[in-house]
Formats: structure tokens, sequence, C-alpha cells
């Protein structure tokens, strides 16, 4: 059902009745990490719009620690309802089990399955169930096969609109969080019909790189970003090394204007 029988085939996925993704236009998402408070959100909607299309922001938090903050839950769903309806900017966020779904699908405008979350096919079927846009991301080591898969089980289970995004996977040099994989966005735009988007800051794991590989991203013909920004990086509550300041962020937007439109 992913697969490209035609080579000139290509899904737009819609996020409301203005915006879509794999259409001519790059989308780009930008947020931060974690969603911490109300002003946090709004300050970002009202400084990035503009520059961003949608915004990101995580209230249930798949961290490596259980001691480490978890997330806000149903207040922070609430907080990204409410800037969206202010702003306009329609909200992805993550779901991590089966029993957030309805909730969020009701408030929110896009899933986003998280890399550890890749191959939990009981959500991902149940996410094939729902009337909206997931965001897949690759899992930590997943093989291109596999993330196609995963695609495979949301689609095949009735849900066609389905965004994949390249995330860095795992290697064994530390310098980076994890080795972006370029290569992979082509051979994902040559193998499915599906848009494929870049997610440069868990790659990186650090902001002075996330320029270089979003637009390295773009002239791979990425369908668009998913980046982290706070209004004071160095605070976020999660990822702080990889956030850019809100000003990093619309200056990085606007140094992908002529690659996008080169491509
Ligand atoms: C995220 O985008 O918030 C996230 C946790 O990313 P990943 O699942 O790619 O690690
Ligand atoms: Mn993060």
């Amino acid at each position: 059902l992913v697969g490209k029988s035609d080579l000139n085939k290509k899904s737009v996925v819609r996020l409301n009745e203005r915006l879509s993704i794999g259409d001519r236009d790059i989308l780009i998402i930008g947020g931060p990490c974690t969603v911490e408070s109300q002003a946090q959100m709004d300050t970002i909607a009202q400084q990035l719009t503009g520059s961003i299309q949608a915004l990101r922001g995580g209230v249930y938090k798949p961290r490596t620690s259980p001691y480490a903050f978890q997330g806000m839950g149903t207040n922070g769903i609430e907080i990204l309802a409410r800037t969206s309806r202010a702003s306009g900017l329609p909200v992805v966020t993550e779901v991590m089990a089966i029993q957030q779904i309805e909730t969020l699908a009701n408030q929110v405008d896009m899933l986003q399955v998280g890399s550890r979350n890749m191959q939990n096919f009981d959500l991902l079927k149940a996410l094939g169930e729902v009337d909206k846009p997931v965001l897949l991301k690759r899992g930590l080591a997943a093989t291109i096969e596999e993330f196609i898969m995963a695609a495979e089980y949301i689609v095949s289970h009735g849900n066609p609109n389905v965004v994949l995004c390249e995330r860095g996977i795992r290697s064994f040099d530390n310098y980076t969080r994890n080795v972006l994989d370029l290569g992979a966005v082509s051979a994902l735009k040559h193998l499915t019909h599906l848009p494929v988007i870049v997610d440069p800051s868990h790659a990186a794991g650090r902001r002075e790189l996330i320029g270089d590989l979003s637009r390295a991203a773009i002239a791979c013909g990425a369908d668009g970003l998913i980046i982290e920004c706070h209004p004071e990086p160095d605070q976020s509550v999660s990822d702080a090394q990889q956030a850019l300041s809100l000003p990093a962020m619309a200056q990085l937007v606007e140094s992908l204007r002529p690659i996008a439109t080169a491509v």
C-alpha cells in the first residue's frame, strides 16, 4: 500500500483545510521538545508565525529515565489546543499509548509516533483506525524496510495519511546524538509515495549542527522539517542542547527558501 508502483505517484497529507505535507511547498514544524507552559507555547506561536506552519510539543514524553519529567499530560493538551486556536497553527504531539489516542485526536491536528514506538504494532494498528494524520518517526535502529513496514501497519488498517520522519539512527560515534541518514530520505521517496520529513534536532543533538542538516535535508528532497526551538533554549526541561532560540529558528527557515525553490 505504501509502496510506489507509479514513479510519479505522491501522496499529499492534509493537516487542516489550508495546509498539507507533500505538495509543492515545504512544511516547517517548530516547537519545544516538551510543552512546559501556556506562555511558552504562545510566545513561540507569536514569534514564529510567518516562519513555521505548524507547532510541535510533547505532552507525553518517552524519557530514558523514569525519574525524568514525563510530560504535562492532559494539561499540556489543553495548552496545545489553546495556542492552536489563538494562532491558527496546527499542532503535532506524540501519542505513546492506545488509551491516549481518543483525547489527543479530538484536540490536535497530527499524532506523532516516536522512534521508541515505531514497532509498537498494536499502537500502529489502532492509529490505522483513526481519522487523523500520523507522523511516524524512524526507530532508533530501524532498517528502511522495517520503517516502511511500520507505515504499512497504519495504512493497511485504514489510515492512508502517514508522513515518514527520518530522525537519525544509532551508530558508534556519540559526538552527534544519532547519524542523520539522508540516503534514507532519498530511498524512501523512491520506494514509497508517502511524504518524508526530517528531524535534524534529534539527529544532531547539538544546536550548532541543525542549520546545515536542515539545508541538506531540503536539498535531498525532504517535504518538510520538524525542529525543536524554545524561547529560552538553555532552560528547556528536555533536550536543551539541541533547542534553537526563536530568532535562530526564524533565520534558519529563511535560509531554506533558495534551496527549496531550487529542488
Ligand atoms: C520527539 O520528537 O519529541 C522525540 C522524542 O523524538 P524521537 O522519538 O525521534 O526520539
Ligand atoms: Mn526532544
